[in-house]
C-alpha cells in the first residue's frame, strides 16, 4: 500500500472574497474548505474578507477523503500570517476537522506516516486519536493535535513543540503472538490435527468436510496459533490494512496475532473483496497473514467464490472503481468447511435422508476451479467418546508451531531467490525443480496416476503436499510415506467430487 505526497498552498488576495479549492478534488475534499472556514470562525478568529485560493498539487490524480482538512487549515492560517509556512517544510499534516474545530481521527494513518518517513519528512501533525498508531512506524516526530486552536498555538510558537509517543515498542513486541485459544483444547481427531499442521507448515489451503459437531470451526479458529509467529515487520504490514479500514484504536494500535476472519456465507462480494465509494479493504485483505475461514462453503454465492480465485493466485486484490483502481494485499490462507450433504450425515446412509440429486447439487456448488486451489481435503469424523477421553494429553499450539516454523525455515532456504516462499505457493516450474522423486517413489506415483486416473493438476498437488510432509520430518527427499499421506488428501476430494 502506497501513498502520494500532496502539497497544499494558500494564496490570499484582494479579489472578491471567497474560498476556492483547486487540484482535482473529490467533493469531500472540496467541502473541507467549508469545514475549515466554519471551524476558524467558531474559534472566534476573525479573518479579514479576502479571496483565498487553495491549491492541492500535483493535479494529476484525484484527492479523496477528509484527511486534508488540517493541511488546508494550516495553509489558510499561514497565508494570513498566523505563522511562517517555512517552519512546516519538513512536516506533513493530516486530520479531519469538525465544525467546532476538533481534529478527528482518519483512516490509513499508519501507511501515511510510513509514506511520509520514506519521503524524507521528519514531523507529522496528526489527530491525537491516531498518534499511537503512527508511532508504531518509528523514526518520526509526532504532534498530536486536539483542535484548530491547539494547532495554531503550536505552530505560532505559543505552545512548545513537543513530540509525543505513548507506545512502548518493547512492550508491544513482547505481547505478540498471544492467543486466547489453543490446539490442546481440541479433543482427539488425529487426522484433522495432522492435516491442519501440514496445511500450516506449507501454507496449503485446506477444505474440511464433515458433519456438524465434528470440530471443524474449533479447529479453524486455532489455525493461526500454529502458524509461524508474527514478527514486528509483518505485524506492521498487516496493521496498515487495518489502519486503512479504521479498525485500529489508540489502545490497540498494532495487530499482534495472525488474523482470523470468518465472514458469513451471506457476505456480499464487495464486503469480501473490498470496494465502496471510498474503497475499503475487504475480508480477504483483512485476513492477510492469517486465515480466511469460510464455513458452509457451498452456501457462499457463486459470485463470491469466483472472486476468490484470482487473489488466491496473486495474493493481492485490485478493487476497480470509476476513477481509478486500488490494489490491496490479500495474502491469506484459506480454510473452508462444509457438510458432506444438505443434512450433514452423508455417507452414513442409515442417517442421511438426502437424495442423490440433492447431494450432487449441493457438492457441485463448489466449482472444480475453486477446488483446484485447495491442496488438502480432509474428512472430519463425528467426535467419539474416545476422542473426549483422550483430551488432556493433546499437543499444545506451541509444540506444533515449533515444527511448523522449522519446516518454514527449510522452505525459506529452498526458495531463496524464487518468487514464492512456501510449498503451497509453488507453480509447475517449482514443482519440477524442487519435488524430484527417487526411483521407487516415481514408480509408486506412476501406479497411483493410473489407478486413480489423476489429472496433471492433482498429480502436482500430491507432490506439493508431499514436499511439505517431508519438510515437517526434516527429510531432504520425498519418501513413499509422504506420497501416501498426500494421496490420502486427494482421495478425500475424490470421494465427494471425483476428479
Ligand atoms: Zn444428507
Amino acid at each position: 500500500m502506497e501513498g502520494k505526497n500532496v502539497t497544499v498552498e494558500a494564496d490570499v488576495s484582494d479579489g472578491l472574497p471567497g474560498l476556492i479549492l483547486v487540484g482535482y478534488l473529490a467533493s469531500e475534499v472540496r467541502e473541507g474548505g467549508d469545514r475549515v472556514r466554519t471551524a476558524i470562525k467558531n474559534l472566534g478568529l476573525s479573518l479579514p474578507p479576502k479571496k483565498i485560493t487553495i491549491n492541492l498539487s500535483p493535479a494529476d490524480f484525484r484527492k479523496e477523503g477528509t484527511g486534508f482538512d488540517l493541511a488546508i487549515a494550516a495553509a489558510i492560517l499561514s497565508a494570513y500570517g498566523g505563522f511562517r509556512a517555512k517552519d512546516l517544510k519538513d512536516a506533513v499534516l493530516f486530520g479531519e476537522l469538525g465544525l467546532d474545530g476538533t481534529v478527528r481521527g482518519i483512516p490509513g494513518v499508519m501507511a501515511l506516516t510510513d509514506q511520509a518517513r520514506e519521503s524524507g519528512f521528519k514531523r507529522v501533525f496528526l489527530p491525537v486519536e491516531n498518534v499511537n498508531e503512527a508511532s508504531v512506524i518509528g523514526g518520526m516526530e509526532l504532534y498530536g493535535i486536539r483542535d484548530l486552536r491547539h494547532l495554531l498555538e503550536v505552530l505560532s510558537g505559543k505552545l512548545p513543540m513537543q513530540a509525543e509517543s505513548t507506545i512502548n515498542m518493547d512492550e508491544l513486541q513482547n505481547s505478540m503472538n498471544r492467543y486466547e485459544v489453543d490446539f490442546s483444547e481440541l479433543s482427539g481427531q488425529p487426522l484433522l490435527r495432522r492435516a491442519a499442521e501440514v496445511a500450516a507448515a506449507g501454507k496449503h489451503n485446506l477444505l474440511i468436510v464433515g458433519p456438524a459437531g465434528a470440530g471443524k470451526t474449533m479447529l479453524a479458529k486455532r489455525m493461526p496459533t500454529i502458524m509461524p509467529g508474527l514478527d514486528i515487520a509483518e505485524s506492521i504490514e498487516i496493521s496498515k490494512i487495518y489502519s486503512v479500514s479504521h479498525l485500529l484504536t489508540a489502545k490497540e494500535p498494532l495487530i499482534r496475532i495472525r488474523p482470523f476472519r470468518a465472514p458469513h456465507h451471506t457476505v456480499s462480494v464487495q464486503a469480501l473483496t473490498g470496494g465502496g465509494r471510498r474503497p475499503k479493504p475487504g475480508e480477504i485483505s483483512l485476513a492477510t497473514g492469517g486465515i480466511l475461514f469460510l464455513d458452509e462453503f457451498p452456501e457462499f454465492s457463486r459470485a463470491a467464490l469466483e472472486t476468490l480465485r484470482q487473489p488466491l493466485e496473486e495474493r493481492e486484490v485490485t478493487v476497480s472503481r470509476v476513477e481509478a483502481s486500488v490494489t490491496y494485499p490479500a495474502n491469506f490462507q484459506l480454510v473452508a468447511a462444509m457438510n458432506p450433504c444438505p443434512c450433514g450425515h452423508f455417507p452414513d446412509r442409515s442417517r442421511c435422508r438426502c437424495t442423490d440429486g440433492q447431494i450432487t447439487r449441493y457438492l457441485q456448488k463448489v466449482s472444480g476451479p475453486m477446488l483446484d486451489r485447495i491442496d488438502i481435503c480432509v474428512e472430519a469424523a463425528p467426535i467419539t467418546y474416545g476422542d473426549i477421553k483422550s483430551s488432556g494429553n493433546n499437543e499444545s499450539s506451541r509444540e506444533i508451531r515449533a515444527r511448523v516454523e522449522q519446516a518454514r525455515k527449510i522452505q525459506r532456504e529452498r526458495f531463496a531467490g524464487e518468487n514464492v516462499r512456501c510449498n503451497g505457493e509453488m507453480s509447475g516450474r517449482h514443482i519440477r525443480k524442487f519435488c524430484g522423486l527417487g526411483r521407487e517413489e516415481e514408480k509408486f506415483m506412476e501406479e497411483i496416476f493410473e489407478k486413480l486416473a489423476l489429472s496433471a493438476r492433482m498429480h502436482d498437488r500430491i507432490l506439493k503436499v508431499a514436499r511439505t510432509t517431508a519438510d515437517l520430518a526434516e527429510e531432504e527427499k520425498i519418501r513413499l510415506a509422504d506420497l501416501c499421506e498426500a494421496v490420502s488428501y486427494v482421495k478425500s476430494r475424490d470421494k465427494f467430487w471425483g476428479n
